[in-house]
């Protein structure tokens, strides 16, 4: 029986790769302008890291982790975000003690066992970055400006830009508690949400459930509860923003579905994905999380983008496509005989070395043939060699484009094709 890959996982074929790897060189060019290092921690984690930050509560946590265990009956899970390992290595290897503000980025994948629909998979990648050791509102909205100048530099403009703030461990659990008798004399409220009520009642905001999403909209947010200390915050978040002149609208039933988030909460939400899970990515202050999984006090920011939705959406397309494209050469060496094959591969390394990309056929097929391999991998010229071409020195390239012809020595090979790969077919070939 033929193996399929696994539900909820994808593969990114060539033809499809390239436009991850654009999305990924500008996160981390732009990243770098800002910054950021690049952090890379393992895929595995103790199930422990993530039930102390993501909270047990959560349906992360209760229902989404690939979780087993290890030979020493440790549950060990494969991480579904990227914030808590990059906190648990802050902490590991003693960046706190440096005394400074660390900024960190992250690419690569997560896993959630979700059921899998449109843009949700079970494995999926992220890009993240965390702002570590301050509290300041400026590093909040600093992380907003670059997600800003990120979007712009991949042309994406279809998004809108949400922020709350979801209070701290001073002011949330007196309104959490008020919330929770608030809701209860509600009988409409679902059955997810009356779970919810018990364990964290500002879960509830995070229900897709009309009915529920109606009642919200009837009680007083946490954001008309905050202490003062969350209320300045806020303020000063703000104005950071409209100093950029950065537009957002104020959303106070963002509360982000995990538990380590005080203060600012955010969604940059994009209506292309539909009226509801919209968002294109999320972020937050997080100052507790490092005393959560037994770190020293940390102030902490962060987002993280989903690399999947947002691929659907620059590349206009319904569904992750696994159509192949096979890659472009420039030059495609063709072959007469096997004497001219061993001359063909000789040749190859030396155009490969002044980096030209360079394909051949292992097969021995005939001309015909080789010369459809030639068209199939969008080789800009064709170089047939034979006898002829051994013996003289002399090499005709022809370019695919027009069909134009020339004849240079073996020398000039490699200059010749770089010239020309960059000049427009309807420029003369010699
Ligand atoms: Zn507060
Ligand atoms: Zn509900």
């Amino acid at each position: 029986m033929k193996i399929q890959s696994i539900r909820g996982t994808h593969d990114i074929l060539p033809g499809s790769v390239e436009l991850w790897q654009q999305v990924e060189a500008t996160a981390h060019a732009l990243f770098e302008l800002y910054g950021f290092a690049e952090i890379r921690t393992p895929i595995l984690e103790e199930t422990e890291l993530f039930a102390r930050s993501i909270g047990t509560a959560t349906d992360i946590v209760q229902k989404e982790m690939y979780t087993f265990s290890d030979s020493k009956e440790k549950q060990i899970s494969l991480r579904p975000e990227g914030t808590a390992p990059v906190i648990r290595s802050y902490i590991e290897n003693g960046l706190y003690r440096e005394g400074m503000v660390h900024k960190l980025f992250y690419i690569g994948p997560m896993f959630r066992r979700e059921r899998p629909q449109k843009g949700r998979y079970r494995q999926f990648h992220q890009i993240g970055a965390e702002v570590l050791g301050t509290d300041h509102p400026a590093a909040d909205a600093e992380l907003i400006l670059m997600l800003r100048r990120f979007l712009r530099e991949l042309q994406f403009h279809d998004y809108r830009l949400l922020i709350n703030s979801v209070g701290c461990f001073e002011c949330r659990p007196t309104y959490v508690q008020w919330l929770r008798g608030a809701l209860q004399k509600f009988q409409t409220l679902c059955p997810d949400c009356r779970r919810r009520l018990e364990a964290n009642p500002l879960r509830v905001f995070d229900c897709k459930n009309p009915a529920c999403q109606e009642l919200l909209h009837r009680v007083t947010p946490l954001l008309e509860r905050l202490c003062p200390a969350c209320i300045a915050h806020f303020d000063s978040f703000r104005r950071h923003l409209d100093q950029a002149k950065v537009d957002y609208q104020v959303a106070p039933q963002l509360v982000r579905g995990l538990d380590y988030y005080v203060r600012t909460t955010f969604e940059m939400v994009s209506d292309r994905l539909g009226p509801t899970q919209n968002a294109l990515l999320g972020g937050g202050r997080y100052d507790g999380l490092s005393e959560a999984i037994g770190g020293p006090p940390t102030k902490g920011c962060g987002f993280a983008l989903g690399l999947e939705r947002f691929i659907l959406l620059l590349s206009n397309q319904e569904e992750l496509g696994a159509s192949y494209v096979p890659p472009r050469s420039t030059v495609f060496l063709a072959y007469l005989d096997d004497r001219a094959f061993q001359e063909c591969l000789r040749l190859a390394e030396e155009l490969r070395a002044e980096g030209l990309s360079v394909t051949l056929d292992f097969e021995a097929r005939s001309l015909k043939s080789q010369l459809r391999l030639a068209d199939r991998t969008r080789a800009l010229f064709t170089v047939v060699v034979g006898d002829l071409e051994i013996d003289s020195g002399q090499f005709k390239i022809k370019r695919m484009a027009d069909g134009m012809e020339c004849t240079v020595t073996r020398a000039q090979l490699a200059s010749y094709m770089k010239e020309q790969g960059s000049a427009t077919a309807s420029q003369p070939a010699c």
